[in-house]
């Protein structure tokens, strides 16, 4: 392994991008108890990992005595402030009740209470862009503009919900509409960078050779890939995680984490928490410069002298 062959701030040896995609904040919501009562179906008839007792209880404290809705973003950022880091959120903006859309509404109470703890902790609110809006400049626009207009949020990054990508149309659309930086690159299914790519870079344009005016930040581990995608859990996720940050972190790249808000303080799903406070506790160590998605792209452009 080739040793860094250049300093992040502060002297620091690689970078550190923690983010969450907000696809739902209410804990009694028609989907998400749906979406409980069929994950206990699928517990019971096709042998779906999980715990029928504990899916059972949640879904009883859904209904009966729901958990309020900023409660997870409280933890998430305690759990990132005992290291003094800070990270991005994006909020999902389409229609509420289309099948891939956000579990809220912009107007939601909650929802504006989240995004001031977001903001008093320093951390960043930018965009989760609408599982058909991938590729249309048109629609991220309509999306920044609803953030501004219902959150007085200037949004300036950027990731699409399910990772929905296509190259170069998404960065194409997304410089279009004002975007400054993107972080849906990598893989839903495996960890890892995807293409290799360790370090934010400008994309190109294939057709015309141009640089698209998009920082690209790339995606190396996603909660829901560890323990949907691959079933793993506990410490065999822990190791699967390292596996894929120990050597971007000797390379000097920069190590991003997804983990959604919806997995945190959930008995049932207690490994998804665990495994995102063992490997902040492990990176912490080792000193990372960690900063939000928008302070991490535009160092980058100062770097790149763009
Ligand atoms: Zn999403």
């Amino acid at each position: 392994m080739n040793p860094p062959t250049f300093l992040w701030p502060d002297s620091c040896l690689f970078g550190l991008f923690l983010s969450h995609d907000i696809d739902q904040i209410h804990d009694r919501e028609l989907f998400r108890i749906l979406g409980d009562v069929n994950h206990i179906r699928r517990l019971w008839m096709l042998g779906e990992r999980g715990s029928v007792g504990l899916a059972l209880l949640r879904l009883l404290r859904a209904v009966f005595v729901p958990k309020r809705g900023e409660g997870d973003f409280r933890t998430i950022l305690e759990i990132e402030a005992q290291y003094g880091f800070r990270s991005s959120f994006y909020v999902l903006h389409d229609p509420y009740w289309s099948r891939y859309g956000p579990r809220y509404t912009l107007r939601s109470k909650v929802l504006h209470r989240i995004v001031q703890l977001i903001t008093e902790a320093g951390c960043e609110v930018g965009l989760h862009g609408g599982y058909y809006r991938f590729n249309n400049a048109e629609g991220y626009r309509e999306s920044c503009d609803a953030l501004r207009v219902a959150l007085g949020i200037e949004v300036t990054g950027i990731r699409n919900h399910f990772l929905r990508f296509s190259f170069p149309e998404t960065w194409l659309a997304q410089e279009a509409a004002g975007l400054r930086y993107d972080a849906t690159f990598g893989y839903n299914d495996v960890p890892g960078p995807r293409d290799g790519r360790i370090l934010p870079f400008f994309p190109v344009d294939p057709q015309t050779g141009r640089r698209i005016d998009i920082v690209a930040l790339p995606l190396k581990v996603m909660d829901v890939t560890l323990f949907r995608s691959l079933g793993l859990n506990g410490e065999r996720a822990l190791a699967a995680a390292w596996e894929v940050i120990e050597p971007v972190v000797k390379a000097g790249g920069l190590v991003s984490l997804l983990w959604h808000n919806n997995y945190f303080n959930e008995p049932e799903y207690w490994d998804w928490q665990w495994v995102y406070e063992q490997l902040l506790e492990r990176l912490a160590a080792l000193k990372p410069w960690c900063a939000t998605g928008a302070e991490i792209a535009e160092w980058w452009r100062v770097k790149e002298g763009l």
